[in-house]
């Protein structure tokens, strides 16, 4: 089995003149097709780089990424444009980043097939079609300032979706909207996810986001450090609830992070000793916390 979206050891460096930010360094992801994940950490956490390198937008500085089968690190300026018409669909925070102003949200939602050499009649018919999938049969000709804040982000969903992509990336595509658009937004991505199939990654630090998926991936400090799991059991006599679970990411090779609360509660520090149990690990503080080889 390989996963649709698959990055091993990512890493990636910011150089600029007096300073070097390092976004990501080590990061590993995979996600299934189909799936619908969202990423959350802390703003400078790396969600951001790690988005738009899959977006195709930027280039990893090592390790590897690899979506749909395209090597993210190897591609030329031409598979480039490719990818990033075919392959990935992206929905941007600033709802104004997503549109042309000047265009009809049609035409919007036009342009990106018109680019690609579609006909233009079938164009002009999905573009509808879209639309009208998002909820805008009615706003066809009206342009991003005649639209609210949620209209112009389903407007951009519907953008993002023109050209049929394997993935759609969304980057806090809810941080400018009040929480009931932003639940409208959320739900309308799982429809999309449910009815088009689409792999779907979606960045935010709205817990009202990560509540409506099924795995919520947390990065932190460029690395993803855990992962929640969502799944609704049934009791078996007509009853069911939501089940969350908290999980570590254990790496290749076997690193995990443990988390922030958990090393203050016991005060763990530079070391720790691990016992093997037949079905679990125990995990102690080293008490003499090495006093006597310093
Ligand atoms: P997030 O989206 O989680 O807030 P980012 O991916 O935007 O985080 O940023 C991660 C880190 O990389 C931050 O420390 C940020 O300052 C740095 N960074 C991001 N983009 C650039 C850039 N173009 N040039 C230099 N540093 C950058
Ligand atoms: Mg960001």
């Amino acid at each position: 089995m390989s996963a649709l979206i698959e990055c091993n050891n990512l890493v990636k460096i910011y150089k600029t003149a007096e300073l070097e930010a390092v976004a990501l360094q080590g990061l590993d992801l995979e996600v299934a097709e189909g799936e619908l994940i969202a990423i959350v950490g802390a703003s400078g956490s790396g969600k951001s780089t790690l988005l738009n390198i899959l977006g195709g937008v930027d280039v990893p500085s090592a390790g590897d990424a690899r979506v749909d089968g395209s090597d993210l690190l190897k591609l030329s300026a031409r598979e480039r444009v490719h990818y990033r018409r075919r392959v990935v669909g992206f929905v941007w925070q600033q709802t104004a980043r997503n549109l042309l102003p000047y265009l009809s949200a049609s035409e919007n939602v036009e342009l990106p097939m018109s680019l690609d050499g579609r006909p233009r009649r079938a164009v002009r018919q999905r573009a509808t079609e879209l639309l009208e999938q998002v909820g805008l049969g009615d706003r066809l000709g009206h342009r991003p300032a005649q639209l609210s804040g949620g209209e112009q982000q389903r407007v951009a969903i519907a953008i993002a979706l023109a050209n049929e992509p394997r993935v759609l990336l969304a980057d806090e595509p809810t941080g400018e909207l009040d929480s009931d658009t932003a639940t409208e937004i959320v739900e309308l991505l799982r429809t999309v996810n449910a009815d088009h199939g689409v792999t779907i990654v979606v960045v935010t630090h709205d817990p009202l986001i990560a509540d409506h998926v099924n795995r919520t991936v947390a990065i932190r400090d460029g690395r993803t450090s855990s992962e929640v799991l969502r799944r609704t059991e049934f009791d078996g006599i007509g009853g069911s609830q939501l089940v969350a679970e908290e999980f570590a990411v254990l790496d290749r090779v076997g690193r995990l992070q443990l988390p922030h609360d958990y090393m203050e509660a016991l005060d763990l520090r530079q070391r720790v000793r691990l016992t093997l149990d037949p079905d679990h690990i125990n995990v102690w503080p080293d008490r003499d916390d090495g006093e006597d080889d310093r």
